[in-house]
């Protein structure tokens, strides 16, 4: 299979790379030339342009930061892939972006015979290294099963929820269920300072029990310390949540929690921690429960 991989990223590099490891035939293009060096050392071919990458693939994958990205990089200008695709070709988007315009861009390319998968992942930068993301997918299943030898090279687990955008709402959902988990944390933490208990051994008392999560193994330790290195960058999550938002406002579906996570994001980003890790969130638990800045527990 002869693939496209657009957009070299955090994500997108070691995805490409993996695609290479596989043995694939992979074409690369990254809008900022100099990211390209790992995958042309690995084998890979570099184009000039997402039309000239997208000539001659069986499959076109693509990982930008954003809905409007991927529609730039998609169909926005004359050397868009669309105009470089086959009919009997696919496209493959692992980016996180809306449902919505996921199955209008797949409309687009539906008119000219191109399939179209939504493929958000999960997993985070490590789990794109090691080939080991979850994979969202929407799409028809002739479309998904003809992706999934590349899924297999990327991930360790490939599920497809739906049709076309179905992947991109339970990616939705994970991240509407990670702000709860990240939000309860913190203020579960700041209860047990206020109550001046140690939060680090309520941490291990709790940890086995129905309250165990991820999160709670591994940035409750951020959150009692007070520092917060990536890990995931809280204005990708806070991206992430608006397009919850928006199609839970579409849908007609209310959701306090995943609001009042965005206000708190908000208002991070705009005090200048947009680029930590999203378990900054107990900063403003910390505001929120009257405790100071600094570490938990008497830690320092
Ligand atoms: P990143 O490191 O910021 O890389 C973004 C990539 O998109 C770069 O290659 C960038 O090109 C390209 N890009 C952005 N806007 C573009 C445009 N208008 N035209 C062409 N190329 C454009 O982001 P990332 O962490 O790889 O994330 C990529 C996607 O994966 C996002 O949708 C994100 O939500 C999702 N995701 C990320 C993680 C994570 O932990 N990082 C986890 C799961 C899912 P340049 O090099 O030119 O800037």
């Amino acid at each position: 299979m002869k693939i496209a991989f657009l957009g070299l990223g955090t994500m997108g590099e070691p995805m490409a790379r993996n695609l290479l490891a596989k043995g694939f035939e992979v074409v690369v293009w990254n809008r900022s030339p100099g990211k390209t060096a790992a995958v042309e050392a690995a084998g890979g071919r570099v184009a000039a342009t997402p039309r000239a990458a997208a000539e001659g693939v069986d499959l076109l994958a693509l990982c930008v930061s954003d809905g409007p990205d991927v529609d730039q990089v998609l169909r926005g200008s004359a050397e868009a892939a669309i105009h470089g695709m086959a009919a009997g070709s696919l496209v493959v988007d692992f980016s996180t972006i809306s449902p919505g315009l996921t199955r209008e861009l797949a409309a687009a390319f539906a008119e000219r015979g191109v399939g179209f998968v939504d493929a958000p992942v999960s997993g985070g930068s490590e789990g794109a290294q090691k080939g080991t993301l979850a994979i969202m997918c929407g799409g028809s299943e002739a479309d998904v099963e003809r992706a999934r030898p590349v899924f297999a090279a990327v991930g360790s687990r490939a599920t497809r929820v739906g049709d076309v955008g179905a992947g991109q709402v339970a990616k939705a959902v994970n991240q509407v269920v990670i702000a709860g988990t990240y939000q309860a944390i913190a203020e579960g933490l700041m209860l047990a300072e206020g109550c001046a208990v140690d939060p680090r051994k309520v941490v291990e008392a709790i940890r086995g029990g129905a309250a165990a999560s991820w999160v709670l193994d591994n940035r409750s330790g951020n959150m009692i310390v007070d520092d917060y290195p990536l890990g995931f960058r809280l204005r990708l999550h806070r991206k992430d949540l608006g397009i919850a938002l928006g199609a839970a406002a579409a849908a007609g579906v209310g959701m306090p929690v995943a609001a009042l996570v965005a206000a708190k994001e908000d208002a991070l980003m705009t005090a200048g921690h947009g680029d930590e890790d999203m378990s900054a969130l107990a900063r403003a638990a910390r505001q929120d429960a009257g405790i100071a800045p600094g570490p938990l527990g008497g830690e320092g």
